[in-house]
């Protein structure tokens, strides 16, 4: 190896990390040994092929750095699989955030700045090779994979067995559930709202300090009105609606899934319910959970495309309250309404919710507004024209970050995106499960799809467990992990 090489690597490298530390104060340790190789293999390169690589490393160095100033960690193969399921939503989320791009457009300059620097310093000394040490070096880099979690070649075998697997069956499990038979007719019209990446800490009615619920705070003394912070199932909306609609305890558990054999859509017409999907979400965006709710259980199955024209992602949650407002309840109903919500870039929300301000946690709380307006007149439709018995259940699939830890966006287990509101509301029905969710502490999203299998007919009792609970990540396979949350506590 040649001194020059290695010298013009080393002056990169640091020029790099004062860049890094410049623009983020933070060096990001994992890849520096990466990139010491990266830039030595090119400094063996001729003249132009030394340029394509390096506006190749630039380009990737940007998009990492983007992911990182907006997601607060590195970019790892299973984000590409994610980013491959959810393209246009997150470009987005991030056109929507010129800070996060211009930071990540300076930081991605500077290293191309250093590298040419340290190129026209030293690059006459550099000894040329053709590319066959890249190649060399490639090689190295792939069986050292295993060090460099992040962009491992185990991690993306991992990620391509969860699209294998999906297709097929896991053969890990063992343990199939078996089909169940109801015990009793279920008497009561089942209302699920599913929202979206809400956080119960952002709402009034749980302490917030901004007013961002007055309708459901308007609700709250109400007899058979019950409100609990709640964990959810999974980081993401693709795992944790469809666990949601199959009540599974534990993580890894597709097999069972793919057999719908507690899917609630398919044991509610089983109960001779009527059922019902309606999701202010686009098809493309609900396209991966589509596969495990049990489509061909579900009556009456809409998405924003069918209710709106100009449906990009998702369209504004009133067209929900209209939709339900027009639907015939005097039949036994289960009912799923999956809404826009807080879905980033927190634009779901008519003018006259925008009484925070502008800027994005403002919009966040205008949309909070917004959903509380949504929920808050389905609950009083419910009061004033339910004949039948009804339950309603509001949740979120999961929470946001909103800049803590200097983070956005959900799919990471921590505390912001796992906790999430659980508002319940009873209308002509008096039952024992009414004193046991009183009771809970907080709720859990196993425990609401357990609730609703009672409601359905399915279980003569319920009383909510709340201990070893789990959160699943942003696989169904359960291949990116999950955690397993041992003692909650709610403040
Ligand atoms: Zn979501």
């Amino acid at each position: 190896m040649n001194f020059y090489n290695i010298l013009f690597s080393l002056t990169s490298v640091l020029l790099f990390l004062v860049a890094d530390y410049l623009i983020f104060g933070t060096i990001f340790q994992k890849e520096i040994f990466l990139l010491f190789l990266l830039i030595l293999c090119a400094s063996y390169m001729h003249r132009y092929s030394l340029f394509v690589f390096l506006i190749t490393i630039f380009l990737f160095s940007f998009v990492g750095y983007l992911f990182y100033s907006y997601y607060g960690r590195s970019i790892t193969i299973n984000d590409i699989v994610l980013f491959t399921r959810h393209t246009t939503e997150t470009f987005d989320t991030f056109f929507d955030r010129r800070a996060v791009f211009l930071k990540a457009f300076v930081v991605s300059g500077l290293f191309f700045a250093a590298m040419i620097f340290a190129f026209a310093t030293l690059g006459k000394k550099l000894k040329k090779h053709r590319m066959g040490k890249l190649a060399l070096i490639s090689v190295i880099f792939i069986i050292l994979g295993g060090n460099f979690k992040n962009y491992s070649v185990f991690l993306l075998a991992s990620s391509l067995k969860d699209y294998a697997l999906i297709e097929k069956e896991a053969p890990y499990q063992t343990n199939f559930f078996s089909d169940i038979e109801a015990l009793k007719e279920g008497e009561a019209n089942i209302i699920l709202v599913i929202g979206e990446s809400l956080r119960y800490s952002k709402m009034r009615l749980f302490g917030y300090e901004k007013d961002t619920t007055p309708g459901l705070d308007r609700l709250k003394n109400k007899e058979n009105f019950i409100y609990k912070p709640c964990i959810s199932y999974a980081t993401s909306t693709d795992v944790s609606v469809p666990l949601l609609l199959n009540p599974i305890e534990n993580p890894k558990q597709l097999r069972n899934i793919r057999l719908f054999s507690r899917n609630l859509f398919r044991l509610a017409k089983k109960n001779g319910y009527r059922t019902y999907f309606i999701s202010s979400q686009s098809q493309r965006v609900i396209k991966y959970m589509k596969k495990f709710i049990g489509m061909r259980f579900i009556d009456v199955f809409k998405t924003c495309e069918d209710m709106s024209d100009g449906c990009k992602f998702g369209m504004m949650d009133g067209k929900l309250l209209e939709e339900f407002k027009s639907m015939d309840l005097n039949k036994k109903s289960f009912v799923v309404l999956q809404m826009s919500g807080q879905h980033s870039p927190y634009r779901y929300y008519p003018e006259e919710f925008g009484r925070f301000s502008e800027d994005v946690l403002g919009r966040y709380d205008n949309s909070v507004l917004y959903t509380d307006y949504v929920i808050s007149e389905i609950i009083k439709y419910i009061e004033n024209f339910a004949k039948r018995p009804t339950v309603f259940i509001f949740t979120s699939d999961h929470g946001e970050m909103l800049g803590e830890k200097s983070r956005w966006g959900h799919n990471c287990f921590e505390k912001e995106v796992y906790s999430v509101p659980f508002v319940f509301y009873t209308k002509n029905l008096e039952d024992k499960a009414l004193k046991e969710i009183e009771n809970a502490h907080f709720m859990t999203h196993y425990n609401i799809s357990e609730l609703i299998l009672y409601y359905l007919g399915y279980s003569s009792s319920f009383s909510p467990k709340l201990t070893d609970i789990y959160v699943n990540g942003t696989m169904i396979t359960g291949e990116d992990g999950y955690i397993k949350l041992e003692n909650v506590i709610i403040d």
